[in-house]
């Protein structure tokens, strides 16, 4: 299934494929608890940014791989590039324009990401992601 995706004001648009039924992550780490952010974790080859390469900008923290874009006027960070998966685009389920049939929200240990991180290498994997759009 295809998703249309947006920031608040629009000038971020992309799009993402992914199941029908959706899994995601809710995370208790210092960033994802303040701003709500529900994570469909999928390869690059299922995302595409259709408009906004230009009003994005990037916030980094701690050990600098995971890139928090977000868009620089309306402050909503639709998408980013997670640490966990640099392979891949994090996008938020709360940015999708039109929703999924049902979500299964899981609870990601982010507090310990150390230990947890590991569980969620797969989903940027394209076999894993492909075997979960059949
Ligand atoms: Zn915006």
């Amino acid at each position: 299934m295809k998703y249309s995706g947006s920031c608040h004001c629009g000038r971020v648009k992309f799009e993402v494929e992914a199941p029908s039924h959706l899994e995601v992550e809710e995370c208790n780490c210092s960033i994802c608890s303040k701003s709500g952010f529900l994570h469909l974790i999928v390869p690059q080859s299922k995302f595409s940014l259709l408009q906004g390469q230009d009003t994005l900008t990037c916030y980094q923290f701690n050990t600098g791989v995971a890139q928090h874009t977000f868009c620089r006027i309306c402050g909503i960070k639709p998408f980013y590039i997670p640490r966990s998966n640099p392979d891949g685009y994090d996008v938020n389920v709360r940015c999708l324009d039109n929703q999924p049939d049902s979500i299964t929200v899981i609870p990601f240990d982010g507090i310990h990401w150390e230990q947890n991180a590991h569980n969620l290498a797969l989903k940027s994997q394209e076999d894993y992601a492909e075997e979960q759009l059949l």
